[in-house]
């Protein structure tokens, strides 16, 4: 089968029609509002009025909520098509609203597609498709996120009721949200993968409260945009579990694999922009009579930086591909893990030597360059720290070996050179017994 690297020409006009629209009319938006307003706040009407109609000009070009196919009620692409999209989406924090496919909605739209009812599709699903509501994942807990084995936060049944109990930590987005997706234990006396359910709750449901918003870095104390919530004696009606009583852990893999990737999507065009400004930068600054650009200490930054771009995109793309041809998150999850993996260790490197050719400008609050760096231990740890991604990467390599069937390895060289001494002689002693 041949590997093809080419973009159809009709989707390239649509990616450059995005790459013009994002440049001209979004990140406008992200100067306009520098962080003070959250592309998730609903409630804001000078973000509304100004949003609006850069949504229904995605939506005419049929460039609306791309992250679900149309089996899923989206008008998506695929995963390859959408990693390109997302390249230059994630230039701009806005530009993923003005089209439809944020997270974490865009994941929580993919449980709903899948496993909603048509009930909950018209009530949860739809609204959030349209971009009238936004929505919060709550999985994690205080006493801790990598291991779903240590959560408590329960739900019984009563009647035709949940009850849910327990607390939920860095559930992004709640104090802009309509509705909860959240993960709780159903049956403690199984294992977590199979006693824990994935149910909706309203976020402005009687018992549930805000313990604290935390914030991230510098953010003021009290003002972040992720709650640490509790819930108390919580009631929502039996019918706002999502799927089967017991496949909450199933769901969370359908919904955290499809996140991993679209992080990893957007920041090849997180990673890009910063190439771009240390480019312009070098070319522009001189020092000991010589423009950085002839540095060879820098010049090898914007080698090493434009290979791992490379590198990273070819990973993301073919990842994609995968979804795409596979359509099953679990029998891809190595590759979803090493995109995850390679994220902010991407991050990391391209963002902090852009920054650091600018030097102070660099640092400072009159460049993005510090904002875009704080994202790099962020990739690292949200849907997952990088430790667990790499286990799950080991366990599923290791997967495709066997043990050595002796004492030494089958590489151990004195043991393959004696077998092919033994085969040499014993094939020149035939040749030489049909002389
Ligand atoms: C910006 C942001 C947004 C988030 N949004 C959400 C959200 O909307 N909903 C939600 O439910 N959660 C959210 N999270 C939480 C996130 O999923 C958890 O932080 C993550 O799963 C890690 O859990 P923890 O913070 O409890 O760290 P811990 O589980 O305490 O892990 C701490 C560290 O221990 C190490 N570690 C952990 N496990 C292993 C292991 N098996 N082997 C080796 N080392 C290990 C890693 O270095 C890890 O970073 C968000 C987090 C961030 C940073």
């Amino acid at each position: 089968m041949p590997i093809d690297f080419e973009v159809e020409p009709e989707f390239q006009e649509r990616l450059d029609w995005i790459d013009g629209f994002v440049r001209e009319e979004v990140e406008p938006l992200d100067l306009y509002f520098r962080g003070e307003v959250s592309p998730f706040d609903k409630s804001n009407e000078t973000a509304r009025t100004l949003i609006a109609p850069l949504q229904q000009q995605v939506r005419d070009r049929d460039l609306w909520a791309c992250h679900l196919g149309p089996e899923l009620g989206g008008h998506g692409y695929g995963q390859v098509r959408l990693a390109l999209m997302n390249e230059i989406l994630g230039r701009s924090p806005f530009a993923p609203s003005v089209f439809g496919c944020q997270a974490p909605d865009s994941g929580n739209a993919e449980i709903l597609a899948h496993y909603g009812t048509d009930e909950q599709k018209a009530h949860y699903l739809q609204p959030l498709l349209d971009g009238q509501i936004s929505s919060t994942y709550a999985m994690t807990e205080p006493q801790g996120g990598s291991d779903p084995g240590v959560f408590t936060c329960r739900a019984r049944r009563d009647g035709g009721e949940w009850v849910v109990d327990g607390e939920k930590w860095f559930a992004s987005n709640y104090r802009y949200a309509s509705f909860l997706i959240v993960m709780v234990i159903t049956d403690p006396d199984v294992a977590v993968h199979r006693g824990s359910s994935m149910i909706l709750v309203p976020a402005d449901a009687d018992g549930l409260e805000v313990v604290s918003n935390v914030g991230i870095g510098g953010e003021p104390i009290g003002e972040g945009d992720h709650a640490y919530l509790r819930f108390t004696d919580v009631r929502v009606p039996a019918e706002n579990l999502l799927g089967e009583e017991g496949s909450g852990f199933a769901i969370a893999q359908t919904r955290l694999g499809g996140g991993r990737i679209h992080h990893g999507m957007r920041s090849v065009g997180v990673a890009q922009r910063a190439l771009d400004m240390m480019c312009e930068r070098v070319l522009s600054r001189e020092t000991k009579g010589s423009l950085l650009a002839e540095k060879q200490s820098i010049r090898h930054w914007i080698a090493d930086s434009w290979i791992q771009i490379q590198q990273f995109r070819l990973q993301v793309l073919h990842c994609a591909w995968l979804i795409d041809s596979v359509g099953d998150y679990a029998r891809i999850r190595q590759h979803i893990a090493g995109v995850k993996v390679a994220t902010p260790k991407l991050l990391i490197d391209v963002v902090y030597r852009a920054m650091h050719a600018h030097g102070s400008l660099g640092v400072s609050n009159e460049m993005p360059l510090l904002g875009m760096w704080t994202m790099a231990p962020i990739m690292g740890i949200a849907d997952g720290p990088t430790e667990v991604h790499k286990d799950t990467i080991a366990k599923q390599v290791v997967k495709g070996y066997e043990p050595s069937p002796g004492l030494f390895p089958t590489a151990h060289l004195p043991t393959r050179i004696e077998e092919a001494r033994r085969k040499v002689e014993e094939r020149l002693e035939h040749e030489v017994g049909n002389l």
